[in-house]
């Protein structure tokens, strides 16, 4: 029987912190007995969600991740909530290619738990998931911009040992931090692209321009996660294009984190991406947390003129070329 809601779709961009359902993280902390700041489920669904009538700051956003990583951090927890990503993103949204990201040393708390026990869990959420849904689903560890080299190097040689298991690239997510540059992680990049990893980073996003220059400079990524200011600069969107760099344009979290001023201010952005045809596909960032679906996400790119129908559908097409998962990519 065919899907309810149509047409296959693709989702590059989504952070297991953000994705599971409320009432499943419910679930989930209360069978491991974690003390909550609350004990009624709509202020602990009010923790760990965004709205777009009381937006948070980017900053305050960024803090909901502590609940929901803390929530996911055993292995038991980790299955669950890569299970109940998977097959939510099918059955709300018929999205059957999937890359779900996540840094597994945000969630062995600080080294209690073994890492390599919360990523097989992971990997065993994924294969469960796969065996009831028809999608194709990978994991792309993310680096944290606080974290220093040697933790991050430890997510690279994670994800490099785990590749053949479904791990299918890296990133690099995370608050600011005034230590981090992105130039300290090409010789770290190039290893895993020598590896065989997808690379993707986030840049662009509540920074300017300049990251997604030195980003591509340094890290010769296939992605970047946002990229939305990247439409500053001609000059580099050209570069873009020429280069082939995929964009993961996720449009609620940029209205809802306020990086973005308004959809007005989002078009503008976005018509300089169509202008100079650089790639790009459109993504839910989180889809819980921002309580939207990709479906949602797609929807509102049409009705706000972000791109025409034609031009979603060929958006579509590019997220499925520039996906890791598939064959001879990466
Ligand atoms: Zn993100």
């Amino acid at each position: 029987m065919p899907h309810p809601l149509g047409d296959e779709l693709t989702e590059l961009h989504v952070h297991l912190g953000g994705a599971v359902d409320p009432a499943a993280m419910w679930g989930i902390a209360h069978s491991q007995g974690i003390r909550l700041p609350t004990k009624d489920y709509w202020e602990f669904v009010e923790l760990i969600t965004v709205h777009p009538k009381r937006r948070k700051s980017f900053e305050d956003f960024l803090e909901l991740y502590h609940w929901t990583e803390l929530i996911q951090s055993s292995p038991i927890a980790v299955e669950q909530a890569v299970y109940e990503v998977i097959g939510g993103a099918y059955r709300k949204a018929n999205i059957t290619t999937l890359e779900l990201r996540y840094n597994p040393l945000k969630r062995n708390r600080g080294g209690e738990r073994d890492v390599d026990h919360i990523i097989m869990a992971s990997i065993r959420g994924l294969d469960r998931a796969a065996l009831e849904y028809p999608v194709k689903v990978g994991l792309i560890f993310c680096l944290d911009r606080t974290f220093g080299r040697e933790l991050n190097e430890i997510v690279v040689d994670k994800a490099i040992q785990y590749r053949k298991r479904g791990v299918v690239g890296i990133d690099i997510a995370g608050p600011h931090d005034n230590e981090f540059r992105y130039s300290d992680y090409a010789a770290l990049y190039k290893r895993a692209r020598k590896a065989g990893l997808g690379l993707t980073v986030h840049a662009g996003e509540d920074e300017d321009w300049h990251s997604v220059d030195e980003v591509v400079r340094h890290l010769e990524p296939d992605r970047i996660g946002h990229g939305i200011h990247a439409a500053q600069d001609a000059g580099l969107c050209k570069r873009l294009a020429e280069r082939g760099i995929h964009l993961e344009i996720c449009p609620s979290s940029n209205l809802d984190t306020k990086v973005v001023r308004d959809l007005d201010e989002l078009q503008e952005l976005i018509a300089v991406f169509r202008k100079h045809k650089v790639h790009f596909s459109f993504n839910t960032d989180g889809p819980e947390m921002l309580q939207t679906t990709l479906r949602d996400e797609l929807k509102l790119a049409v009705r706000a003129n972000l791109v025409s129908r034609d031009e979603l559908e060929q958006c579509g097409q590019w997220a499925l070329e520039a996906s890791f998962l598939q064959p001879g990519a990466a």
